[in-house]
């Protein structure tokens, strides 16, 4: 079969390598149909790490997969065969105090599909996962949309933090894939108003396009001033979900008073840093969030009742051989790419 590998910085080959085999009877053998990039996958494109999780090349990426079901094993009892699957990415334990207490994504065991030392990604043919990776979408519903479940559950997840929702003001600092899925999220959970920034303007169209009340583009303006002139008391909570430092500290001065900071960005470095006399003297609560707890099958359920539309979310479509230039596309944010799906078809 064909695998797409990194093999250095920005550097793909597409290789052929041995198709994976069922090993435990809970296995599935997966034929992959959609994966989409994810920012996560361009800092190891880019850089061949996130934080100390460091690549040992060659290693394939990829964990943003719908797929056909190619063969179970014996003891299989979620899928059978043909089945069309969105994947989760993250494969737990089942055993440890965090898998046992709901907390199976920080399983202290966890393996990530696609993540260094871990799990290869599934830029592959074929794949193999446990059955319970295995989340089965109906026909109705598209291998993109199946692709799109997992940046998606992400945003289902993250919004789960807002308590009370109904009424607040908040702020998604950030509107790429991740960002947009928040936006999608919490629309639903009743907050009242919601406001966007983006340095890309084709992200900022899409975001006012989905729902957000209002945008701003902090290359142009003051989004801390503006936010103000807006909403003199602040808001609710904030989103940062850029994994940059500049986006934290605006963070911080757009929260009224017992306001929240939930992190979904991924920052590159190891460490970023708060001013702590503003956190304090604003008693500032702040949020960490690790991909997603159980919303899997939550975005399945919303996309195929078309509570949630995120297909304006896939931009552009590459097939596996051409995916190295998806990669630059993405790194570079051309062509007001938002997310770039890589096909197998
Ligand atoms: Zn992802
Ligand atoms: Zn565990």
């Amino acid at each position: 079969m064909n695998s797409l590998v990194l093999t250095g910085i920005r550097k793909f080959e597409l290789r052929e390598t041995p198709k994976p085999n069922i090993k435990k009877t809970t296995d599935v053998l997966l034929k992959m149909r959609n994966v989409g990039i994810c920012g996560s996958d361009i800092h190891y494109y880019s850089t061949g790490r996130i934080g100390d999780q460091i690549i040992e090349f060659p290693f394939t990426i990829g964990h943003e997969g719908s797929a056909i079901v190619e063969s179970a094993g014996g003891r299989v009892t979620r899928v059978k065969p043909n089945d069309r699957v969105a994947i989760e990415p993250a494969v737990s334990c089942g055993k440890c105090d965090q898998c046992l207490s709901g907390r199976r994504h920080t399983c202290r065991d966890l393996k990530f599909l696609g993540c260094p030392g871990q799990i290869e990604g599934c830029l592959s043919e074929y794949i193999v996962m446990p059955e319970e990776n295995c989340y089965k979408i109906g026909s109705s519903m598209s291998f993109i949309q199946g692709a799109l479940v997992e940046p998606l559950s992400i945003g289902i997840y993250s919004a789960s933090f807002l308590e009370n929702a109904k009424g607040k003001t908040i702020g998604i600092l950030g509107s790429g894939p991740i960002g947009l899925s928040v936006l999608l999220a919490s629309r639903l959970s009743g907050v009242k108003e919601i406001l966007m920034t983006d340095k890309i303007e084709e992200r900022l169209i899409a975001a006012k396009r989905a729902g957000a009340d209002w945008i701003g583009n902090p290359d142009l303006i003051d989004i801390v001033e503006k936010i103000k002139d807006i909403e003199p008391e602040q808001l609710d909570a904030v989103f940062e979900c850029c994994g940059k430092q500049e986006a934290l500290d605006q963070a911080i001065d757009l929260l009224k008073p017992g306001g929240k900071l939930i992190i979904v960005g991924i920052p590159e470095p190891n460490e970023i840093s708060f001013n702590i006399n503003k956190i304090r003297r604003k008693e500032i609560s702040i949020q960490n969030v690790r991909r997603q707890n159980d919303c899997t099958q939550k975005a399945i359920d919303l996309i195929a009742r078309k509570k949630i539309n995120a297909d304006f979310m896939s931009t552009h479509n590459f097939k596996l051989k051409d995916a190295p230039l998806a990669f630059e596309f993405v790194e570079n944010y051309r062509d007001g790419v938002i997310k770039a799906m890589i096909s197998f078809d």
